[in-house]
């Protein structure tokens, strides 16, 4: 496969006015089509200057494809990893341990017949994690506890403002 710098858009030209399409533009430069485009579009020649998000060593690369890394494979691949590890973070915030507000929250969703997936919606967490936790408390005999609180607190105000009551 050519690269990409080795193709001019002048080359690319005098086919198109011998009547070649893209595909057999390609074809007889051996490259991709979207190398093609991409060198029509004038991002065939632009040259970007980043540092690899990995060495630190300074790198340059042609035309619009962002890239991290300075290209070595040692750094190609560390990067991977690190891509990885975030996105792996990142479903990590979907299960999270559950406040006390929350679980009363939840309590309330399921008295008032909300699912488990408006409830994953409305409080920005992973819907499978919100089903186990609606079943652990259901089971553990929180939601009743929870439901007695509150028409405890309803019916009169024994419980003073800001005293704090363990759910779990
Ligand atoms: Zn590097």
């Amino acid at each position: 496969m050519k690269r990409r710098d080795d193709i001019t858009k002048k080359q690319i030209n005098d086919f198109k006015k011998k009547g070649f399409t893209i595909v057999a533009i390609a074809k007889k430069l051996g490259c991709g089509e979207s190398t093609i485009y991409n060198i029509l579009k004038g991002a065939g020649k632009e040259v970007h200057t980043d540092n690899c998000k990995v060495c630190g060593k300074e790198y340059t690369y042609i035309g619009n494809i962002q890239r991290s890394t300075c290209g070595e494979e040692s750094c190609t691949k560390k990067r991977k990893v690190l891509i990885q590890k975030e996105d792996r973070k990142q479903d990590m915030g979907n299960v999270r341990p559950y406040s006390e507000t929350t679980i009363i929250m939840i309590v309330q969703d399921i008295e008032k017949g909300r699912s488990a997936k408006e409830m994953a919606e409305m409080y920005g967490r992973d819907q499978d994690d919100v089903k186990r936790l609606i079943n652990k408390i259901i089971a553990d005999g929180t939601v009743g506890r929870v439901k007695r609180m509150l028409s405890a607190y309803k019916n009169s105000n024994t419980i003073r403002k800001g005293g704090s009551v363990r759910l779990l």
